[in-house]
């Protein structure tokens, strides 16, 4: 499940970065052709939707293509993951690639107001969640505020920001530093990323866990999990912003108990389970890559 971010909308001033001048014409009209190899968009779906999730799966295939190279010494990586996740993180890239290493399809349906026993996970800001169907079949289910309906308030972006929105120049995408982080969260590929982490198949390729218990749900969500610093409470807050915090618990957490101090109490969830962690962390290292300008160490960790 994820909530909508919000785009920020500024003005800044020229610079140069470096991004292949035929990289926007092309893309408009070229599909990615692991959309139709690995993903099923169901008929649910209408054709503006249908539009609209090829575009964003064209994105998450790209965006995973680069972020499949991360490393455990990359900020984008350290930002979200600790050291013992090297493996685990581009290991989910490549499994969103193949299809959980055996090009294996899964679905996406859309939600609309007539579908009254899914549309319940839709309230609250919520872009989409995964679920089994009654042939066990995990599917994604886009909400109808993936598609900007109803729209984000005045002064807001929409989810279904491409990567296409902007030129990867100074007065688009690589603006410079300092960098706002719910700028980048805003595209639809990041809440595909997200979900794609929540399917079994894809997840379990990729961390390889001893057998599950049928139905387990390996990557989950952060929000809504036992706050073990506050008892009583629960994480509750921007997803990116508790995928950092998460992070930093964890390394607070593995130090104290390096100096064997064992007052410290462990975070409910490993980074390695949490799928925020890894469309932050992938979405982060695409702009890395792609925008000369950019400085992980000036990322402010907001929404717009
Ligand atoms: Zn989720």
């Amino acid at each position: 499940m994820i909530q909508y971010s919000f785009l920020f909308l500024s003005l800044f001033v020229a610079s140069i970065c470096a991004a292949p001048p035929e990289y926007l014409s092309s893309r408009e009209s070229v599909q990615h052709p692991l959309v139709d190899q690995l993903v099923t968009i169901e008929p649910e779906c209408n054709a503006a939707e249908q539009k609209s999730i090829r575009h964003a799966l064209s994105d998450a295939y790209e965006i995973a293509e680069i972020a499949q190279h991360i490393q455990k010494t990359d900020p984008a990586f350290s930002n979200y993951f600790v050291k013992g996740d090297k493996k685990f993180v581009p290991a989910m890239f490549e499994s969103f690639l193949s299809g959980g290493g055996s090009h294996k399809k899964f679905p996406i349906t859309c939600v609309h107001a007539s579908s009254p026993e899914n549309h319940k996970f839709c309230l609250g800001g919520n872009l989409a969640f995964v679920e089994a169907d009654k042939d066990g079949v995990e599917k994604i289910f886009l909400c109808p505020q993936f598609f900007g309906n109803p729209a984000p308030p005045p002064g807001y972006g929409t989810t279904a920001l491409t990567l296409s929105s902007k030129k990867f120049t100074a007065q688009g995408w690589c603006t410079p530093p300092p960098h706002i982080l719910g700028h980048y969260t805003s595209l639809g590929a990041h809440t595909i990323l997200h979900e794609m982490t929540h399917i079994t198949f894809i997840a379990t390729h990729a961390l390889n866990p001893p057998r599950l218990p049928h139905g387990f749900r390996l990557v989950v969500d952060l929000m809504g999990q036992p706050d073990e610093l506050h008892p009583g409470h629960f994480y509750n807050d921007w997803p990116p912003a508790l995928a950092r915090e998460l992070k930093h618990r964890w390394d607070d957490y593995q130090a104290a108990q390096a100096k064997e101090d064992f007052s410290y109490k462990m975070p409910p969830v490993p980074t390695s389970r949490i799928a925020e962690n890894y469309a932050d962390s992938g979405v982060e290292y695409y702009f890395e890559k792609k925008c000369s300008n950019f400085k992980p160490a000036d990322i402010l960790v907001k929404a717009n």
